[in-house]
């Protein structure tokens, strides 16, 4: 019978774990420098409170003044979801309520065929498509994952750079008159109508479906989270007073710049040296999808240069930076075959490896579990820090998250909801749901553009 191949990139896979006690270690010094570095990657419950501690400590600097390490900025515009039919486009306009409940008002649209486009794609929208649709401009929302200091629908200057972006002249500048400039340079015909930060875009899409969602976060190249505050909990908010919640936009992967609380281990401070932004942005580089990898191939690259795996032998692809991809790390999690198979395959096929032996393979597996499972459980103090500061784990309240780390790397989700669990009690865990919000950040943009159209909010 054949197998439904689809079925298997479809699913999400396993975890399968390994006990470092379980491994047989090839001498004294190996067993003593793995454990080292699995102590050094084990965060207690005890840390995970202290971390918690100083994330919410945090929160609320953020909320009282501008320029702290938390950004948490207030953002702008009317709330919307959005669900895309084959011809109409359902428009849900999100109600913040003042009892920490959302509701929605929908209306359906009949879309011209430009708005089809959507937000990523229209970026990328070529000349015959947009004679197609002839005189007016399309209304395009613009979903820029970069801290932005908002001050309209669609205006707004970048704070900083992340991620690994460092483009020049950007700072303090507004990324939606660049690329409404650009966009007129050459005739085409888009007009940007909604800037929206990814976070909050995820939280406004999953809201559509589930009205009980009160966080969006991203799990993806970076980390970030946005949320529903009281605006009466927010002491540097000048605006209308009339509004009684607000989303806000954390900026949640610049924590602890200060190095006060987070256990950084040399492979961290290694990383954090040769990135385009040393000392920023150091939670997100223990968490996201951009940086495990690398934080793998240092340890890695430690226990070759002690010739403890491997027989000290690198492989030149494993010399250069980034080429351990998380993607590997996603698949030698799951890796279940007695023999870690694939986890060989990766070794050897792809990253030329000379020759493995099982007992490499299991320090490579282990090494792999510890930066994943440290991640996931540094991404599970955030949101229940800021499940703690609101107290929505009181009530039901759902999460919506986006990126490819959340989709596809191995009970990622478990890890969350465990530590969550670890953290605020089974109380949280009865609560407290995770989903993935499919290009949630897109699918916000797209809704605030057309809403933002329709009131003429520009
Ligand atoms: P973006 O952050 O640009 O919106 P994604 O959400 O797709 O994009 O996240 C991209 C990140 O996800 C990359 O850093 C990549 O390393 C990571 N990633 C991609 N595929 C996988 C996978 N199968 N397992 C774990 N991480 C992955
Ligand atoms: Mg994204």
């Amino acid at each position: 019978m054949a197998t439904p191949i689809a079925a298997k990139h479809v699913e999400k896979l396993a975890r399968h774990r390994i006990d470092p006690n379980d491994i047989t270690y090839t001498c004294d010094t190996q067993k003593e420098v793995v454990l080292d570095i699995v102590r050094q990657f084990t965060l207690s419950t005890e840390k995970l409170h202290e971390i918690k501690a100083n994330f919410q400590e945090g929160m609320r600097k953020g909320l009282a003044k501008d320029g702290e390490t938390l950004a948490m900025i207030t953002s702008f515009g009317s709330f919307l979801a959005l669900d895309v039919g084959g011809t109409n486009l359902r428009v849900v306009n999100v109600l913040l309520g003042g009892s920490g409940q959302i509701s929605t008002r929908q209306a359906k649209y009949k879309i011209d065929e430009a708005l089809k486009v959507g937000p990523a794609k229209a970026l990328f929208v070529d000349e015959h498509q947009i004679r197609v649709h002839g005189g007016s401009a399309i209304q395009m929302g613009f979903t820029f994952s970069f801290p932005v200091l908002q001050t309209s629908i669609n205006r707004g200057t970048l704070i900083t750079w992340t991620k690994g972006f460092n483009a020049s002249g950007m700072v303090g500048k507004d990324p939606v008159i660049m690329l409404q400039d650009a966009f007129n340079r050459r005739h085409v015909p888009v007009q940007v109508a909604a800037l929206v930060n990814d976070t909050v875009g995820t939280l406004l899409a999953y809201a559509y479906n589930n009205p009980e969602t009160a966080i969006g976060v991203i799990f993806g190249t970076g980390t970030n989270g946005a949320y529903i505050e009281q605006v009466d909990r927010i002491p540097k908010w000048r605006g209308p007073s009339q509004e009684r919640e607000m989303i806000i936009n954390m900026e949640f992967g610049a924590f602890d710049k200060e190095r006060a609380v987070l256990p950084l281990t040399m492979f961290d401070n290694k990383l954090d040296r040769k990135s385009v932004n040393p000392s920023k942005q150091l939670f997100e580089k223990m968490i996201a999808g951009m940086y495990l990898g690398e934080i793998t191939r240092n340890v890695l690259l430690h226990l070759i240069d002690r010739r403890l795996v491997f027989n000290g032998n690198i492989s030149s692809d494993l010399n250069q930076m980034w080429t351990f991809e998380t993607a590997y790390m996603s698949a030698i999690e799951a890796d279940s075959t007695p023999t870690l198979h694939h986890t060989k395959k990766i070794l050897e096929a792809t990253l030329n490896f000379p020759p493995t032996s099982l007992n490499d393979r299991q320090i490579v597996k282990l090494v792999v579990e510890l930066v994943g499972r440290r991640a996931a459980r540094l991404g599970g103090v955030a949101l229940a820090a800021i499940l703690d500061h609101t107290g929505d784990y009181t009530q039901k309240t759902a999460i919506g998250i986006d990126g490819s780390l959340y989709e596809f790397y191995p009970s990622f989700d478990t890890d969350l909801l465990d530590c969550i669990e670890e953290m605020l009690g089974a109380e949280a865990r009865q609560n407290v749901s995770i989903g993935l919000a499919q290009d949630g950040s897109g699918v916000g943009a797209a809704l605030c553009a057309l809403l933002a159209s329709r009131n003429g909010d520009h």
